[in-house]
């Protein structure tokens, strides 16, 4: 599977999938929401790793689910 690539790729800055930056902020969840504010302004600063953590607080965040 040595098929050479004739596009060019663009430079990824980010060591990341982009996945990784994913997480839907749950509505009404003040938590998420200042973690999204987070993950935005620090992504903003091209403060990758700190929109990283941000967003997987989001994604393991039980958004107020009781146990
Ligand atoms: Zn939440």
């Amino acid at each position: 599977m040595a098929d050479p690539t004739r596009y060019t790729t663009p430079p990824v800055e980010l060591p990341l999938d982009p996945w990784l930056l994913d997480g839907t902020p749950a509505n009404g969840c003040d938590v998420c929401m200042a973690l999204a504010r987070q993950r935005k302004a620090a992504l903003g600063k091209g403060d990758s790793r700190k929109a990283f953590e941000a967003a997987a607080e989001i994604r393991k965040h039980p958004h107020g689910r009781r146990k």
